[in-house]
This record gives structure tokens, sequence and C-alpha cells, in this order.
């Protein structure tokens, strides 16, 4: 049934259609499916506002080792669910043999080829991801009323829903992620079995939480998502420090009307805006923000990236500030600077705040014209090194970085002071002071 769609206006890319009539003049059928084909009955509903850039997937039922054998370029990408990528031009195309579960664990299932194309969309999670579309017919399957759900709004698991998340439990995530992208209700006994399945996420694998967490993120408006998230408990096992700062509906629905305002090109960090709730302290916000991107095994530079950002989320610094707070706030954000700006950027778009805009542009200005100002804001600026250190006769060792650490707060107070005879004078001078510890200041009788 495809009701009042116009199925022409349906549009494959180039890449798409050469392979699915390759394999239609093989004699093989060829259907596109998924979330290319949701998204295009959401457009021409009306129940987008945007065209995702989602990948044309391809399901036929031509086996695995016929589609390697019919096309030239082929990547065996998940040969052993059945997928075989094909590339066209340098786009790759997955192209599934129809499948259907035999046996699922909450986490995996065991698949094995079908023969037609309801059997396996009958396997897939949401009716409006159980759509199918022939090019070459222009026919619409679509046998569990996918198309009549996302007119009318609805979110609906395929078949019994219970079962449906019971056999994959990152479902539930993916639910939410679905109804907060296409503004969704979500049908009662759904909602019922998801809300019962959100005890079983903790059985899913940190890489997939994380991957779809990632991908909330990067979908342009993520806090319909993120507050089903909130609401329906499913925080509490992989988020607890976000769960606990939820608890705050005013806090929480700041921070995630903040997290839209972040360009979604860039999910990290957004992420990063996102666990700034965690807690007031910036020490405990970085611990907050570390001990979650541990747990959902982010890449070591993500995680440094993101606890960063967390950490120096605040005390931010404003145009009014003193050109030596504003260089001491930029020796310690680094080069997260301009992302630490954005983040505030977001934070006055949030609130429809002019006047909050106006003031982080113009601490955007200042700090910018102090980095212009070719100023030293880190130890490799300082018109002397380490070398030039031990050359006094301080030994080896941890007290070298601290001499050059209180030199370079001397220089962030005046730039002036960044001359090197200056700065060996002055580090002379501490040197005999004795004030760093373990410094040895030279022997007067020459010896
Ligand atoms: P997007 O690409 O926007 O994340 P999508 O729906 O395309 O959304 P994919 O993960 O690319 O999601 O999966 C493609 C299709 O495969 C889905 O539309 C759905 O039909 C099916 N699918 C994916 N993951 C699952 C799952 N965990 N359980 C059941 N079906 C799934
Ligand atoms: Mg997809």
């Amino acid at each position: 049934m495809s009701g009042s769609l116009d199925l022409s206006r349906f549009r494959p890319p180039e890449s798409f259609l050469e392979i699915a009539e390759r394999l239609e003049t093989e004699g093989f059928e060829a259907w596109a499916v998924g979330g290319s084909i949701r998204d295009q009955c959401a457009l021409e509903i009306g129940g987008a506002a945007y065209l995702p850039a989602s990948d044309w997937d391809l399901a036929t039922n031509a086996h695995p080792e016929e589609v390697m054998h019919l096309f030239r370029r082929t990547v065996p990408v998940g040969i052993e669910h059945g997928t075989v990528g094909v590339l066209s031009g340098d786009v790759l195309v997955e192209v599934t043999t129809f499948r259907r579960d035999i046996e699922t664990d909450g986490r995996h299932a065991t698949v094995v080829f079908a023969e037609e194309i309801e059997q396996d969309l009958e396997r897939r999670d949401f009716t409006i991801n159980a759509i199918a579309w022939r090019p070459s017919t222009n026919e619409l399957r679509d046998p569990t009323g996918g198309v009549a759900d996302l007119t009318a709004g609805l979110l609906r698991a395929v078949g019994t829903a219970e079962d449906r998340f019971r056999e994959d439990y990152l479902r539930v995530l993916r639910g939410f992620r679905f109804a907060g992208r296409f503004d969704l209700e979500i049908e009662s006994e759904t909602a019922s079995a998801m809300a019962e399945a959100v005890a079983g996420l903790g059985r899913l694998s940190a890489e997939r939480i994380r991957e779809e967490l990632m991908k909330v993120l990067a979908d342009p408006v993520p806090s319909s998502a993120l507050d089903f998230y909130a609401t329906s408990g499913a925080l509490t096992h992989w988020y607890p420090e976000v769960a606990v700062a939820a608890e705050d509906r005013e806090i929480w629905l700041k921070t995630v009307a903040s997290v839209d305002e972040v360009p979604s090109h860039r999910p990290a960090l957004r992420l990063a805006r996102w666990l700034v709730q965690t807690a007031v302290e910036p020490d405990a916000r970085a611990a907050a923000a570390h001990s979650l991107t541990d747990r959902l095994r982010f890449s070591n530079a993500d995680q440094k990236r993101v606890v960063h950002l967390v950490r120096h989320y605040l005390p931010f610094v404003g145009p009014l500030d003193s050109s030596s707070q504003q260089r001491r706030w930029l020796a310690e954000v680094e080069d997260a600077w301009r992302d630490v700006i954005r983040l505030h950027i977001a934070d006055a778009r949030a609130l429809r705040s002019d006047r909050g805009a106006g003031y982080i542009a113009a601490t955007w200005r200042a700090v910018h014209e102090e980095i212009l100002s070719g100023a030293a804001l880190s130890i490799g600026d300082l018109a002397i090194d380490g070398d030039d250190v031990l050359g006094l006769g301080v030994v080896h060792g941890p007290i070298v970085g601290l001499l050059l650490e209180e030199l370079l707060e001397q220089v962030i107070e005046d730039p002036e002071a960044n001359k090197r005879d200056r700065l060996l004078e002055e580090a002379q001078r501490l040197i005999e002071l004795g004030s760093l510890a373990g410094a040895r200041p030279p022997d007067p009788s020459g010896g």
C-alpha cells in the first residue's frame, strides 16, 4: 500500500541504480530498504524537515557468491551476515541477501537466507524501517504498515513488541532516536515493551551503545531522543553521571537545548556539551567525563579531547577581563579555545540571547587578538628553554619544568618580559632564592 506517496520522487543515487539494474538484468530482485526508504517516505509525507544523508542499502535474493561473481569490484564487508559491498565508482553500496532470523539472544542474531523480501522486512525493528521499494517496477512493499505509521506519526515495533526488544535491546535506543528524529509518538504497546526492555541495555556491548549515542548526536536535533533516554530510565546503566544530573529537569532541558545548538557535524563537541552538566566543579566534571568515556570505550584521543573541553567549559573569560586574564585562560585551554567558545555560543543561542551572543563574539575577538599578538602562551613560546636552565647549574629533573612554568606565569602577566636576557636573569634570581625546592644555587667558591 503506497497511499498518496509519489514514488516517482524517490531519488536513489546513480551508483545504487546501476547495481540494482545489473542484478535485475541477471534475473534477481533488487530492493532499496531501510533508512533511505524510510527517510524518502518521511520527506514525501512531510514528516521530515530535512533529507538525512542516509545510505541506500540494497536487499536482493541473489546470494553473496552470486553478487561477488556479478560485480568486478566487491568487498566482503559483512559476508557472515550476507552483506557484500559493491563499488560503483568510489561509492560502496551494501548489497545484502534477504535474511530471516532463526535465533536471537538479545545481542546477536543467527540468520539464514530467505526467498522473499517480505521475510526480510519482517525481521526488522520498526515498521517505518521495514519498507522496501523496487526501482525496476516502482513497487513498494510495506507488509507491516510503515507508511501508515509514518503518516500517523507513530513508532511501532514490527510484530510482537516485547519479543523484538528482547531479541536485541539496542532497538530500544534506536527507537528513541527515530522517535526523536521524526517527532513520532511511540505506540502504546511498543512504549511499554521499550520501558520494560530498558533494563536489558546493560547486556549490550559498550561499542554499540557508543555508536548509537554518536548517531543521536549527529542528528540535526538530538534533544528529543536524549530526552527519551532520560525519561525512560535508559541513562541509568551506561550514563549514571548524566542520570544524576538529569534529575534537575531545568538544567537538563537547558543542557539538551544547548546540545541542539552545537553544529551537528561536531558530535564529539555535542557530547562535551552534554557532559558539562555532570558537575559544577571543573575537576569533578572532568572526572565524570573521563569515567563515562572510559565505560563507552572511546578512543584515547576522543576521550582526551572531550574531557579537556568538559573541564575547561568554565571558568570562562570575557571581553572585559584583563588581557593577562585572557592569556592565562588561553594558556589553560590551549588549542581547544575555539571549541570552548563554540560551547558558549550554543548556550547563548539556546537561550535566544542576543546579548549573550554579542558577549561571546566579543570574547572571541579579544582572545583572538591576544593570539595574533604572538604573546607567549606555553613554555615552548618562551625565549629560553630547558637547556638554558640547565646551563645555570640546575640539576636535571622536574625543577626545570617548574622554573619554566614560573617564568611563563610572569610572561603571561607581562609579555614584555619574554626576552632571553631578562628571563635568564630572572631564572638566576629564582634559583638563588631557592624558592623552588631542588634547585641547587651555584657554588660561590666556583668549585
Ligand atoms: P540510520 O542509517 O539513519 O542510522 P537506518 O535505519 O538506516 O538508520 P541502519 O543501522 O543503517 O539504520 O540499518 C539499516 C536497516 O537495517 C534499518 O532501517 C532496519 O531496517 C535494519 N536494522 C538495523 N539495525 C537493526 C536492529 N538492531 N534490529 C532490527 N533491524 C535493524
Ligand atoms: Mg543507515
